[in-house]
């Protein structure tokens, strides 16, 4: 395992080149195939693997992945500068009298004889220990999708032997630009996310990029609401759907980025606006376009505060190396080309609903009735005047520079109907029946239920 880079080295950050879009096809397990909680895939260190290095600006140091530590590192009590990061204590280093005498180096609590003993209760050291393992562990995929980038881990001295309700945060230096990772393990509560924000923006500034990546396989930081078909530059697609949380909403509300992480593959979420068109003058919406005039219509690159869900753009994590300040631009391509994706199928669905209206009407019921065997598929009549769609608000994003803000079109409740052609193709239904009325002929115009 290769060592990471050290906040004691200089900063070498990366000639980054701006690259097309290089998110491949990936194949994301859906989450009921998946374990419960395999959230610590690496084996825990052991606790004399671990300290706090109150000498190197509390750099937390893993003796397990740091194999040049007994060469580098001072031995002994080194002036107290090794803590224990369960119960805070000053540790002694000790290492291998020569280097092929197969010593394993390691840190013990002083006045322990044989094993070592920390007095911290075993589950506090548990949380420690699993806490530090999950940013550890997301460090090494960083640092290899940032290549020379110096991605460290600190904490302060006050926080050994503290029980912590969020483990500390990767620092990420590119350039004169600071991105702060935070990879929160147990739940977060809103005061806890706040509380980091304003620690976070008081020591590396206003315009720093702060992001959580929370876990894809825990249930408690990831809440599954199904998934939504979509067709993002024509092509069809299933993105996974979540219900955030309080905190998570409230991260994206604060200009924090959300994630979530399996392996090394991310998902970037946008807002999902479930809502009804409303009518224009000219267009029917009843009947059989009852159920086309029910859409969403999307928020991004962030999810607005009025989001009922938030669609999720898988991305692999190493495209974060492939573009200037951690950004996600796959991922926010693809967002943008759902919103072209979405003016578009509004554009024709209200093309159907205007050649709706011109239909005969007097003998429809009779008709429809008669013809009705097939209709499984077709959506409740509803002769309820559309809701109002969800609200869209413009979106105020502050975002570290280079985030270029994007504004959604809100629906225009009492606008004129939009006047330009779709952009995209209408969808044709595939398989469908073979009609005998005049629906028949509407049919042939209507776009796949689940085109997006
Ligand atoms: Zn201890």
């Amino acid at each position: 395992m290769t060592h990471q880079a050290l906040p004691a080295q200089t900063a070498r950050p990366r000639t980054l080149h701006p690259s097309p879009r290089t998110a491949g096809p990936l194949q994301l397990v859906p989450p009921t195939q998946r374990s419960r909680s395999p959230r610590t895939p690496s084996k825990l260190p052991r606790m004399s693997e671990l300290a706090i290095d109150i000498g190197d600006h509390g750099r937390v140091i893993d003796l397990s992945r740091e194999p040049d530590a007994a060469n580098r590192l001072p031995r002994g009590r080194a002036g107290g500068r090794y803590r224990c990061c369960a119960c805070g204590s000053a540790l002694i280093f000790t290492g291998p009298a020569t280097p092929d005498s197969g010593f394993t180096p390691r840190f013990r609590h002083p006045g322990s004889t044989g094993a070592d003993r920390c007095t911290a209760p075993a589950t506090h050291q548990a949380d420690i220990q699993s806490d530090l393992t999950v940013v550890l562990d997301l460090r090494e995929r960083l640092a290899r999708a940032l290549p020379g980038t110096v991605i460290s881990l600190t904490a302060e001295p006050q926080l050994a032997g503290q029980r912590w309700a969020l483990p500390p945060a990767l620092v990420i230096h590119q350039g004169d630009q600071v991105v702060v990772v935070e990879r929160p393990r147990r739940p977060l509560t809103r005061t806890t996310a706040e509380t980091r924000r304003q620690h976070v923006r008081a020591t590396y500034g206003e315009r720093t990029a702060h992001w959580w990546f929370f876990d894809r396989d825990d249930t408690q930081q990831y809440l599954s609401a199904g998934t939504v078909k979509v067709r993002p530059h024509g092509t069809p697609d299933t993105h996974p759907k979540v219900r955030p949380t309080p905190a998570q909403r409230q991260l994206v509300h604060n200009g924090a980025a959300v994630c979530w992480i399996a392996k090394d593959t991310v998902l970037i979420p946008y807002g999902g606006h479930p809502g009804t068109y409303p009518a224009h003058d000219g267009e029917d919406w009843s009947g059989e376009m009852a159920s086309w005039a029910k859409d969403w219509k999307i928020s991004h690159p962030y999810p607005a505060d009025s989001a009922t869900w938030w669609g999720l753009v898988p991305l692999p994590l190493l495209t974060f190396g492939a573009h200037t300040g951690f950004r996600p631009a796959p991922a926010f391509q693809v967002m943008h080309a759902l919103e072209k994706a979405q003016k578009g199928r509004e554009t024709h669905r209200r093309r159907l609903a205007r050649e709706h209206a011109q239909r005969p009407k007097p003998e429809t019921a009779a008709v429809a009735t008669a013809s009705a065997p097939t209709e499984a598929s077709s959506p409740h009549p509803s002769s309820q005047p559309a809701p109002a769609p969800a609200p869209v608000e413009a979106l105020a994003v502050h975002r570290a520079p280079g985030q270029a803000a994007q504004t959604v079109q809100p629906p225009r409740a009492d606008g004129p109907p939009l006047q330009k052609r779709a952009q995209v193709a209408p969808i044709q239904e595939s398989g469908s029946h073979p009609r005998f009325t005049w629906r028949a002929l509407l049919r042939l115009l209507r776009p796949g239920k689940t085109s997006r």
